[in-house]
């Protein structure tokens, strides 16, 4: 199908949030308060640290402050792959933390384990549904990287299946594939908005005192107690937590390590029965392919298609822009591409369209720190993949601000921080040099040029 044709009805918004279900707003802070804790962000770092918060002492007295709307950054508006890694992929943490790779999968899938038993506990419909990831192969050079590390996943005990193009193709039928491997132990899918405003739901309801439409816009540290400044209040926090994301942070000193990258999805209308015959799916797995530009997609509730990634887009100078969340170009692109991967689609149309911007960082996964004398923790730098790990963030952040040596605080991990970006003009310069080449690596069989292998060796990269 045309792809002009198959997305010119497409709605110009996040799918997740674009439903009734979404929450009336809560109050502005107007006036002065002043609690125990200040968190500052409602997506899922802020969400998940005043939640636990609560839950280690409940007569703390917690109050979040967001911007805007709970959820409406890209906690709500994701893929809603809600992954165990805390390391963006095992390859990553392996590159980086070898020493500690055994504790972090481990620590990873406990994460995932928790944040399951506390959405039964809390009785929080997000259609979670522990599905796994199907990681294809679409091209012969990526089979080698799927299944490279087979002994160690057996060793470290992850539930990985490899499958060949027929096995693959049973799971999910589309032509393009070449193989597979099933990592069952390590994703599960959600609706991602469902799961903020949940988590919003269970803050409330455990007495944490939230503020929408609220912007930060100063931090001042008297020395006992730090001051945040909104247009119409101030909250005093004995304690301060920052799950800020990629927005212009309070502590200067971060804007060093983060770009932020736009990553744009398209969601197609219901497939009829039949259609969902056509491609199988049963088992209902979260789908990425393995190129450097990869593609994500998922099953809705009511058997949408989620189709995302490929183009990881930093506009030059770094801004933040409402317009950015929008790309016809890349829409084009991406709805190509879907009917190159299912053919037999041909005819399903697209309801929705948009982007977000994703907090990247040089080590792909987040990072962590304090600052006012230990009174303020922070963990941002999730890379596009903090649905699962902001809530072991937000435990970091907890630790830290409480200043008990836990196992979470021990690894290097938490310890280290990622290399700096360059700044501006040269950032720009460096980053589209460094998009260019992984897109020449995906069209000459994954072969990185020098400049890729020379960032390989420094430990530095760029990805969404
Ligand atoms: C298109 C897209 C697809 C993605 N797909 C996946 C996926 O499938 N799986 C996955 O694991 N990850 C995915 N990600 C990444 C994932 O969404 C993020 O890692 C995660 O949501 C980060 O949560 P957060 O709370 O740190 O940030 P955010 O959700 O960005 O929340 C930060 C919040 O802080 C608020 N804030 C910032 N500054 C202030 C201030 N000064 N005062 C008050 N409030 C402030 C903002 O308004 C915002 O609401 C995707 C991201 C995008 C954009």
């Amino acid at each position: 199908m045309d792809p002009l044709k198959a997305l010119a009805d497409a709605e110009r918004k996040p799918y997740w949030l674009d439903t009734p279900a979404r929450p009336e707003p809560l109050r502005r802070l107007i006036g002065q308060t002043s609690a125990d804790l200040v968190v500052v962000g409602g997506g899922f770092s802020g969400l998940w640290t005043a939640l636990m918060a609560k839950e280690r002492d409940p007569s703390q007295d917690v109050v979040l402050l967001e911007g805007r709307r709970i959820g409406w950054a890209a906690s709500g508006r994701n893929g809603g792959f809600c992954m165990a890694t805390l390391t963006h992929g095992l390859a990553n943490g392996l590159e980086r933390w070898p020493e500690d790779i055994e504790r972090l999968e481990r620590m990873g899938v406990e994460n995932l384990d928790e944040i399951e038993e506390t959405l039964t506990r809390y009785g929080v419909d997000c259609s979670f549904e522990r599905t796994g990831e199907l990681v294809v192969a679409t091209e012969p050079w990526q089979l080698d990287d799927l299944t490279g590390n087979m002994d160690l996943i057996q060793d470290l005990g992850l539930d990985y299946v490899p499958m060949d193009a027929e096995q693959v193709r049973a799971e999910v039928n589309s032509p393009t594939y070449l193989g597979g491997l099933w990592v069952r132990s390590g994703c599960a899918m959600v609706d991602p908005a469902r799961l903020a405003w949940g988590l919003r739901e269970v803050c409330l309801r455990l007495g944490v005192r939230i503020y929408e439409r609220s912007p930060v816009r100063s931090l001042q540290d008297d020395g006992i107690t730090i001051e945040l400044r909104t247009p119409y209040g101030v909250a005093r926090g004995a304690k301060v937590a920052l799950g800020t994301g990629v927005f212009p942070p309070l502590l200067k000193r971060l804007k060093h390590f983060l770009v932020p990258v736009y990553d744009y999805a398209l969601m197609t209308e219901p497939m009829s029965p039949a259609q969902l015959d056509e491609v199988g799916w049963g088992n209902r797995q979260g789908v990425g392919d393995s190129a450097n530009q990869f593609h994500y997609y998922r099953l809705t509730d009511d058997n949408r298609i989620l189709w995302g990634g490929y183009d990881a887009v930093y506009y030059n100078g770094g801004q933040l822009k409402a317009e950015y969340d929008q790309r016809d170009e890349t829409f084009v692109k991406l709805a190509g591409h879907f009917y190159d991967t299912f053919p037999q689609l041909d005819g399903l149309r697209f309801t929705h369209r948009w982007g977000g911007v994703i907090d990247t960082c040089s080590r792909f996964s987040a990072f962590y720190g304090q600052a006012h004398g230990g009174r303020l923790a922070y963990a941002v730098g999730y890379t596009g993949m903090g649905v699962g790990a902001t809530r072991f963030g937000a435990n970091v952040m907890l630790d830290l601000l409480s200043g008990e040596q836990t196992e979470r605080t021990s690894l290097a991990m938490v310890k280290d921080k990622p290399v700096p970006f360059p700044p501006e003009p040269v950032r720009s310069g460096v980053i589209q040099f460094t998009r260019w080449s992984i897109a020449q690596a995906d069209l000459h069989e994954g072969r990185r040029n020098l400049w890729l292998r020379t960032l390989d060796r420094m430990g530095l990269g760029f990805d969404s």
